[in-house]
């Protein structure tokens, strides 16, 4: 009886997850779905706490369950309250790891549940019958979920940047080596299981560590949100191959649907930045490295300024206003404000939409977020074809803290590491003005061509503070 309500907590939790997923889809559900997910999850893990049972015995070690699960929500509690939404991708990335971590771990404490049920005394290696498969999803697990945790955490590391860009000649050729001897060892431990499969099997483990880390090492940091998604996917199959393990459909569900979608986002990120995965993989793209170094010291020219009380001016006597957010918005923490300017200038006529790249900002999605959590209305944030359909007929493009993803020289410079990724064509409206503090560069270290262009004027400041300075002038008109 027991066992039935447990596989109907599961059962529920499996349909929450596909509706909470569902529902991510759409920003304003977005939150709701998270929420339905996470009570999915809740009612998987006290089911399985206190109603799952193996030859008549129930789990137990509730001190040992309760306190690993308070701590874990304390800390989760605590990290998610307190992250800037600009440091978002660095935690997701930090709790990736963590689930590839936990998928490791499951093999391991696994593996030993096999080899070592063995006639006290004896040194002998006992697998219980038929249990090739069985060996063969452990040691799958193993090598996904290391590889996640290691990654995750350079990932982690280079986007807080606290590590670097490192590579060296034929690194990728390593790589294909490591990996090459991974899965040589693998086939030898799951299909022989010799006398040292223990030895062989931390082996393993270590390499797959090692491969984690040089696989992420030399991705550039532009790359890091495709990097990102593919760890998670990774992170899903890890924890497949746990549900696989101890025949949990829940756990196998969870780990189907990330593993899913997160190669559904990586794909639709590289569609986004126009390139190959496995140009992604061994591009080095957007690192801050010798290339981005030689197109950020080319000679541009000239840059023109212009002060608020004129943008304030030229916004307000215009038809059509795009404004297209970045990075600097996120930081300036200006989006509240941005939404006023909005509604000011629409209440002297002024049609004004959002231009949306879909790489704009630290992660996939930021600009939507920013911009909900101000109560911008969904309909007005246009897709990056759609806005640069409508450039032509638009009077002022204002640029709020974006960067690459308004650099003309993803379509032109063929020597630019961003080359290749679709942009929003501002440069085709009638005027552009560019608001950030300074003529450095964004993400992908280089200079911006745009900023030199004839219908560009640059309005340096914090975009907070020049937005608010904007709105005020503009009541005064
Ligand atoms: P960028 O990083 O290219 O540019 C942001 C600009 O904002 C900077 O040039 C900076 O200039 C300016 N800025 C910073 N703070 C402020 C402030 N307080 N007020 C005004 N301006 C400010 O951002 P984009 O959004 O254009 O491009 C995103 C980049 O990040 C792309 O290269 C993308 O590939 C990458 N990326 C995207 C991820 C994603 O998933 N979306 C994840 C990781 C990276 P200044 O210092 O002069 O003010």
């Amino acid at each position: 009886m027991e066992l039935n309500i447990l596989t109907l907590c599961y059962i529920i939790a499996s349909v929450t997850f596909i509706i909470g997923l569902k529902m991510l889809s759409n920003p304003a559900k977005a939150r709701t779905g998270n929420l339905v997910a996470a009570a999915g999850m809740t009612i998987a893990i006290i089911g399985t706490i206190f109603l799952y049972e193996e030859e008549g015995q129930k789990l137990g070690n509730y001190g040992w369950i309760f306190g690993g699960i308070a701590i874990g929500a304390i800390v989760g509690t605590l990290a998610a309250k307190k992250v800037k939404m600009t440091a978002m991708p660095e935690m997701v990335s930090m709790f990736n790891g963590m689930g590839g971590a936990c998928a490791a771990l499951i093999s391991i404490v696994e593996f030993n549940h096999l080899a070592f049920p063995v006639i006290p005394g004896s040194t002998e290696i006992v697998y219980p019958g038929a249990a090739v498969g069985h060996v063969l999803i452990i040691v799958l697990g193993l090598i996904i979920g290391s590889v996640s945790f290691a990654g995750s955490m350079i990932a982690w590391g280079k986007l807080n940047g606290k590590v670097k860009d490192f590579s060296f000649k034929g690194q990728h050729l390593f790589n294909i080596l490591l990996l090459l001897i991974i899965l040589a060892l693998s086939v030898y431990l799951v299909g022989w299981m010799p006398p040292q499969a223990k030895l062989i099997f931390f082996i393993i483990l270590a390499l797959a560590l090692l491969y984690g880390v040089f696989f992420v090492m030399p991705i550039g940091g532009a790359d890091m949100p495709v990097v990102i998604s593919l760890l998670n996917s990774f992170t899903g199959v890890a924890a497949a191959c746990g549900g696989f393990l101890y025949d949990n459909k829940v756990m196998l569900t969870g780990g189907i649907l990330v593993g899913a979608a997160g190669t559904l986002l990586t794909i639709l990120m590289c569609k986004a930045m126009n390139r190959s995965l496995t140009n992604v993989l061994i591009g080095s793209f957007g690192g801050g490295g010798t290339t981005a170094a030689a197109a950020g010291k080319k000679e541009q020219g000239n840059f023109k300024e212009i002060s608020v009380s004129d943008s304030a001016v030229l916004l307000s006597y215009a038809n059509r206003v795009y404004i297209v957010p970045g990075y600097g918005l996120a930081v300036a923490q200006a989006q509240h404000v941005c939404h006023d300017l909005e509604k000011m200038l629409e209440s002297k006529g002024v049609e004004v939409k959002y231009a949306i790249h879909p790489v704009a900002g630290r992660m996939p999605g930021h600009m939507n977020v920013l911009l909900a959590e101000a109560d911008v209305p969904y309909e007005k944030l246009l897709e990056m074809e759609q806005a640069n359909e409508e450039f032509p007929s638009t009077d002022v493009v204002l640029v709020l803290g974006a960067n690459d993803v308004v650099n003309p020289a993803a379509k032109t410079d063929p020597a630019s590491p961003i080359y290749g990724m679709p942009i929003l064509d501002v440069e085709l409206a009638k005027h552009v003005i560019v608001n950030k503090r300074s003529m450095k560069p964004g993400y992908a270290g280089i200079e911006n061509e745009l900023f030199f262009q004839k219908k560009t004027s640059m309005l340096f400041g914090d975009a907070k503070k020049v937005l608010q300075d904007r709105v005020g002038e503009i009541k005064n008109l």
